[in-house]
């Protein structure tokens, strides 16, 4: 395609960062950058016609690991670095709440619950043996004991007749908290195209070259924060994660409140506009789920809809509305990849299952780098 001369002038020169990829990261990213280089010229492309990854795709929780996590965690990395991994999450929270109030991502601190299958009595057993010593682990940031014993009050079924209770966990409106960061974004003056996909990029002395779908042209830096997508750019270690979701109609007098984590946190699930929203089963196919296809599979909705009627609504009937799924980025560590790829081009990815609390310190840091 061939840009105009208004096009070129207005658009496509004198770029100072050009950030690829609108999720949480890259919006973040940029807006930091701005609040830095007032007078910069900042562009976002996303191959989206809205962004298209886990950002508007995700569950809302805004958690920061459930117990058994936590101490599935620990048996790969030190005690050290899980309590910097928490930390990183609760000051990733702080920050998103900063940035964008309360209000406007509907913030809730209902809490969140860890649920245990009737299978799994011994990990049950394992977590309440263990859930002294990770609440005095983490008592530097909480200065209170996170972890707690809880009846089922909600009389979900077939699970242990207790829960693990997290007074700190809340939860967000995935898509309010897109919609006011974009807004953010244009009101600072950031540049945000949809539609374009960025195919490859060519570094010289002083800019790098962009070539994408449509178009090419230089940027002086390159910001890469395409996550679960970024093995398509990138020689880095990013595995796409397919997550699957359902959402049911509104249900008259819904009790649940809360965020649910339940079997090892493979399913989880939250009320949201007197809704219940549930998503997981990526272990019942991973191979097939490794995979950046936007799409869903009977296996899985299956699942999903059964632990509804067995579960979690066992004497309530209800409806599925929608269904969807999302891309996340995974590899075997933990930690995302913040770095500097070169002189011009640097990356913020591999977000895992905690972009929704990690995202935006994982832009600032990403925009740090320049
Ligand atoms: C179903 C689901 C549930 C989740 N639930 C939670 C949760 O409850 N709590 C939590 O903390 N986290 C959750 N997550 C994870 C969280 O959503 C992600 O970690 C986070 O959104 C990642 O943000 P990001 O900006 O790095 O990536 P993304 O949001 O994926 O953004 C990357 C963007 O790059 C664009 N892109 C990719 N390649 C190109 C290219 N070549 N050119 C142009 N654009 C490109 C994509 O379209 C995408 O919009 C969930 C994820 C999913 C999928």
């Amino acid at each position: 395609m061939k840009l105009s001369y208004w096009e070129i002038k207005s658009w496509f020169t004198n770029v100072d960062y050009t950030i690829v990829g609108s999720g949480i990261v890259g919006l973040n990213c940029a807006l930091q950058l701005k609040q830095r280089f007032p007078k910069a010229n900042i562009l976002v492309l996303e191959k989206g016609i809205l962004p298209q990854g886990a950002s508007t795709k995700n569950a809302g929780f805004a958690c920061f690991g459930s117990l058994s996590e936590i101490l599935d965690d620990l048996k790969i990395h030190s005690e050290c670095e899980v309590f910097s991994l928490v930390k990183k999450r609760v000051d990733g929270l702080q920050l998103l709440r900063q940035t964008l109030g309360d209000a406007n991502i509907n913030y809730k601190q209902f809490g969140g619950f860890e649920l245990f299958t009737k299978a799994d009595s011994e990990l049950f057993e394992d977590c309440l043996s263990k859930k002294e010593s990770i609440n005095n682990l983490l008592k530097p940031i909480f200065k209170d004991e996170v972890y707690s014993l809880k009846s089922n009050i909600f009389n979900f079924k077939n699970i242990q007749n207790q829960y693990i209770f997290n007074q700190f966990e809340g939860q967000i409106d995935t898509g309010k908290m897109m919609k006011s960061l974009l807004q953010k974004a244009l009101s600072r003056d950031i540049k945000i195209l949809n539609n374009v996909t960025v195919k490859a990029f060519l570094e010289d002395n002083n800019s790098v070259k962009i070539k994408t779908k449509l178009f090419e042209f230089s940027t002086s830096k390159l910001l890469i924060a395409t996550n679960g997508f970024a093995s398509q750019l990138l020689n880095e270690h990013v595995k796409p994660a397919r997550a699957q979701v359902l959402i049911t109609k509104p249900i008259k007098n819904l009790q649940i409140k809360g965020t649910f984590h339940l079997d090892k946190g493979y399913y989880y699930f939250r009320n949201i506009d007197d809704r219940i929203l549930l998503g997981g089963g990526r272990n019942l196919d991973f191979k097939a789920e490794e995979t950046t296809e936007l799409k869903q599979t009977e296996l899985i909705q299956n699942k999903l809809e059964a632990l509804l009627k067995i579960t979690i609504l066992p004497e309530t009937p209800f409806d599925i509305d929608y269904r969807w799924s999302g891309i996340m980025g995974v590899g075997k560590q933990k930690k995302a990849i913040v770095k500097q790829l070169s002189n011009h081009v640097f990356c913020g990815v591999r977000l895992g299952g905690m972009g929704v609390a990690i995202g935006s310190l994982v832009g600032k840091e990403l925009s740090d780098l320049v």
